[in-house]
């Protein structure tokens, strides 16, 4: 049986993104993909130009455009336009694309990856060894192993890993073929017609992919087609011009260990993905690269365990999280007064602008409305 380094569960932009820089350091890892190509992606595939510092190659190449004008609506109307201005703006990629150029990568330094492995049982032998086996019985060992599988993953349960509850966004996303109205280098948001949460439309060169989300636990299913018929004519589509489909996403739903003995989670399986916007990929990418990073010392011995892994992770991007989720309840439970306080304040748009370019945090901006509240007082 072959024995590696590292093996990496799921082949998304996490565990592609952990496998290249650990593939850069020299170490043997295989990424294991339950898929045999990368289908589209169920993902707006809007992320901010920030997480290009994750990388020694540009990602440029694989940008379909490159946001600088934000435009906000409430149902429809009462529209604010935010200029993303600046070093980091905001980019749109196709989310297949920048998972296959990723995955190319890491194979171009000497990561295996085997498709159509579809995991369904990891263990941990005696010697310390994992074993991991997919649904047609092929298995592989290896000294650590990173769960990267997605929002339905089982592992992080199976391993006491992640937050004790984990929390679901219900989400649609689909692409159209034309561009209809939407501006060029602009981005979409619309509140108010999706309950707790909102809808959006991004730019994708001569396409446009359309997407909404819901934020806040609800026994009610989203009324996907409902919103479409509302949401689509104003960008100058027919609501049957879009092909897509739902999805839950798992969201960050409190500071938990992301690590146990020679196995991390990355991505969505951690998490990570942002409870107020659904901002997963940066996270993903982030919680690759540190991951790998970890892992790098630990195989080399310079540390001896990973808890070094859920310490940065929560200091990097939980610590602003834990402000995003308390920001969502409040905002998608009074969303008309959220977006006239939130959104409609002068400084509002460059603030929001500057969360999407990553260029600011959840935290910083609760800090800055705790200090105007005390000096007000
Ligand atoms: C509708 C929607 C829109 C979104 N829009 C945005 C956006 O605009 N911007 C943004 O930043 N984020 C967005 N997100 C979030 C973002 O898509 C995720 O956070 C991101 O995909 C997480 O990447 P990942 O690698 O952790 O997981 P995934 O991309 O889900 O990759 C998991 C991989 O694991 C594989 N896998 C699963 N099970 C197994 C198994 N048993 N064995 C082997 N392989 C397996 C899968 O095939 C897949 O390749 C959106 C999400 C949704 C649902």
């Amino acid at each position: 049986m072959t024995l590696v380094d590292v093996a990496i569960v799921g082949g998304g932009a996490s565990g592609t993104t952990t496998a290249f820089h650990l593939a850069n350091k020299g170490k043997k890892i295989c990424i294991l993909e339950k898929n045999r190509s990368f289908p589209t992606r169920i993902c707006g595939g809007g992320m901010s130009a920030a997480v290009q510092d994750w990388f020694p190659f540009s990602l440029k190449p694989i940008v379909n455009e490159v946001i600088t004008n934000v435009e906000f609506s409430w149902r429809l109307s009462d529209k604010v336009i935010a200029e993303l201005s600046g070093s980091s703006p905001f980019w749109i990629v196709k989310r297949e694309i920048l998972d296959s150029f990723l995955l190319d990568q890491a194979l171009s330094y000497g990561c295996d990856l085997l498709t159509t492995f579809n995991v369904i049982k990891i263990e941990r032998s005696t010697n310390n060894i994992w074993q991991v086996t997919s649904l047609d019985g092929r298995q592989i060992e290896a000294k650590a192993i990173v769960i990267a599988d997605g929002s339905q993953s089982p592992w992080a349960k199976k391993f006491n890993l992640g937050p004790k509850k984990q929390n679901y966004a219900s989400t649609f996303s689909g692409r159209i073929n034309r561009k209809g109205n939407l501006k060029n280098k602009t981005a979409r948001f619309e509140f108010g017609l999706v309950n707790n949460g909102f809808a959006w439309a991004f730019p994708l060169n001569d396409e446009v992919s359309i997407g909404m989300g819901t934020f806040l636990e609800n026994k009610n299913s989203m009324p996907v087609a409902k919103i479409l018929k509302s949401f689509l004519p104003d960008l100058g589509f027919d609501p049957s011009e879009v092909i897509g489909q739902e999805a839950k996403l798992r969201v960050w739903n409190g500071h938990s260990k992301l690590n146990g003995e020679a196995i991390l989670l990355v991505g969505d399986a951690a998490s990570l993905c942002d409870p107020f916007l659904a901002e997963g990929i940066r996270p993903a990418l982030m919680s690759g690269y540190e991951a790998a990073k970890s892992l790098n010392y630990w195989l080399e011995g310079s540390i001896n365990n990973l808890d070094g892994y859920s310490k940065t992770m929560r200091i990097k991007w939980g610590n602003s999280m834990a402000w995003g989720k308390r920001i969502s309840q409040v905002f998608y439970r009074f969303p008309k007064v959220g977006y006239k306080l939130g959104i409609k304040r002068p400084t509002a748009p460059e603030r929001i602008a500057q969360i999407l370019s990553g260029n600011m945090s959840y935290e910083d901006i609760a800090k800055r409305v705790i200090n105007r509240l005390l000096f007000q007082n």
